[in-house]
């Protein structure tokens, strides 16, 4: 493992940093502000308006007001879907803004944003531009009543005002996962971006202005989540909230739904599985499988940080993943060559060391990393352990670069003890054999399963966990729904 220079990043112009309500770049009704800080330098990048309960009641009355009676009520679904399009072009244009703004305040290497979240988010506005004019109901067949023809069918109308409130891991991306589809359904959408890292949800509000949403459609509210967070919550005006983030967050907020009986979507945390059966390319599997435990600095939710691999193939597989942390260069985000950045701040550090520790506590033998680099930001060395399911570093989210190599006997023990943990998002399977790819694809209990791959989810496909890892699915035609609700209409003829 190699590390890099002093961190050195680009000019950047960063977008205002305030509030974004009705139209207006706004400070906090209370002047408030909060620091936003580069992790891999621990300067400071911005400072950045806090939003107030009052700032968060102005905008969700902006964004109601659009949903119901405003403009945004009467723009069809083709006009939306030519707004989001120019979004979509817009988010292209500025790619290496989106990027190192990325790069900046979340400390991840520049080149992941770039070939990943951004295009990402440009195809997530592009594949909802296409949803918003074929959003339609059904015609369902019904007995006559009382010997009169009835008419019976449905119409999909936007669920109204959506919170959506967004982790700092992937702030482009997650917030376009829940805009995009919002936006194509004729929702409006209050945004919290987390205070980690607010500023590529800001620049993403300047673009979709530019390109040409109405005033109060989308409001993004930066700030604390127990402050503007909650406000939102638990606001009358919101229809729906939309949440991306931990569970313990998650819980909450659901409860808080509960008692106003909001809508909720809850896409939370991940412990997947990647199992290895002794069949697999193990060459071709090696690179991605490290990719998987160690992309964007172990800071993915769907990130496969327990590798339950056969035991008679486990050494190789061990030595192999190994390796690859060893060739992981850390350092600055925006330095050629740099595979991985720092994490997002200090107490995740604390968390990664703290699970380093937990993992020696617990029998587990190191094989790679678990230091603090000897440098300022906030990073760490790749790591990677030989352990068993039941050790804390397998049973829980440490949403850092920690991966676990745990042997298994047979294939039904491999199955059950991929489903032995109380998250549900993904998971992977590598294996040359169709039949036990889609058997095991089958019995795992996971939102998603990928066979001999791993990557982000794609916009056109349904994403969401069971168990601890959420309720609810967003993208594709499941973002639609998720944005909508279905009204009869029974016609007595
Ligand atoms: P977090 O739960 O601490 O914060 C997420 C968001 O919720 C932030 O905007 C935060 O300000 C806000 N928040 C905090 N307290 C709140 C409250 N009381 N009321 C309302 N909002 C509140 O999570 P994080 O540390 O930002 O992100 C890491 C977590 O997110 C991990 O568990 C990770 O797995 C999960 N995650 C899940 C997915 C997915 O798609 N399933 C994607 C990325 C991250």
């Amino acid at each position: 493992m190699a590390t890099t220079g002093v961190p050195s990043a680009p000019q950047i112009r960063l977008p205002p940093p305030r509030l974004f309500v009705d139209g207006e770049w706004c400070e906090a009704a209370d002047g408030g502000r909060f620091e936003v800080l580069n992790p891999a330098t621990e300067e400071r990048i911005a400072e950045v308006s806090a939003a107030t309960p009052d700032d968060v009641d102005r905008a969700v009355r902006a964004a109601r007001a659009q949903v119901d009676t405003g403009e945004w009520s009467r723009v069809s679904g083709s006009d939306r879907g030519r707004i989001l399009t120019r979004a979509a072009d817009l988010i292209e244009r500025d790619l290496e803004t989106l990027a190192a703004l990325e790069a900046l305040e979340v400390g991840k290497p520049v080149h992941e944003p770039r070939t990943s979240d951004i295009p990402n988010a440009a195809e997530t506005f592009r594949h909802f531009a296409g949803w918003a004019d074929k959003i339609h109901g059904r015609q369902i067949p019904v007995p006559d009543l009382r010997g009169r023809t009835r008419l019976s069918y449905t119409r999909r109308e936007p669920i109204g005002v959506v919170g959506a409130i967004t982790p700092w891991n992937a702030p482009t991306m997650i917030a376009s996962w829940k805009v995009a589809p919002a936006l194509a359904a004729g929702c409006t959408v209050v945004l919290k971006p987390a205070p980690d890292a607010p500023l590529a949800a800001l620049h993403l509000a300047l673009l979709l202005e530019e390109a040409g949403l109405p005033a109060g459609v989308l409001n993004v509210v930066p700030g604390w989540g127990n402050v503007a967070g909650d406000a939102l919550v638990r606001h009358p005006g919101v229809d729906k909230i939309s949440f991306t983030g931990s569970p313990e967050v998650g819980r909450r907020i659901a409860m808080l739904a509960g008692e106003s009986l909001k809508a909720v979507g809850l896409e939370l945390g991940g412990k997947s599985p990647q199992i290895v059966f002794a069949d697999a390319d193990i060459e071709a599997t090696l690179p991605i499988a490290a990719r998987a435990i160690f992309a964007n600095q172990g800071e993915i939710c769907a990130a496969a940080t327990r590798v339950i691999v056969d035991r008679r193939i486990k050494d190789d597989v061990a030595a192999g993943l190994v390796e690859a942390a060893r060739r992981i260069r850390v350092g600055d985000p925006f330095e050629d060559g740099t595979t991985m950045g720092a994490l997002i701040n200090e107490s995740q550090l604390e968390r990664v060391l703290g699970y380093v520790r937990a993992g020696l506590e617990d029998g587990a033998e190191l094989l790679a990393g678990g230091s603090r680099l000897d440098r300022r930001g906030y990073f760490v060395e790749p790591t990677v352990f030989l352990g068993t399911n039941d050790q804390r570093i397998a049973q829980e989210e440490i949403f850092g670069p920690v991966g676990t190599v745990i042997p298994f006997d047979d294939p039904d023990e491999a199955i059950r003890l991929a489903n032995d943990t109380p998250y549900g998002l993904s998971a992977v399977v590598w294996t040359r054999d169709l039949s036990r790819a889609h058997d095991t694809a089958a019995r795992l209990r996971s939102g998603a399963v990928w066979v001999n791959a791993a990557g982000p989810p794609d916009p056109r496909l349904p994403w969401g966990g069971v168990k601890t890892s959420g309720i609810g699915r967003e993208l594709g035609l499941a973002g639609i729904e998720a944005n909508t609700s279905e009204k009869v209409v029974n016609i007595v003829l």
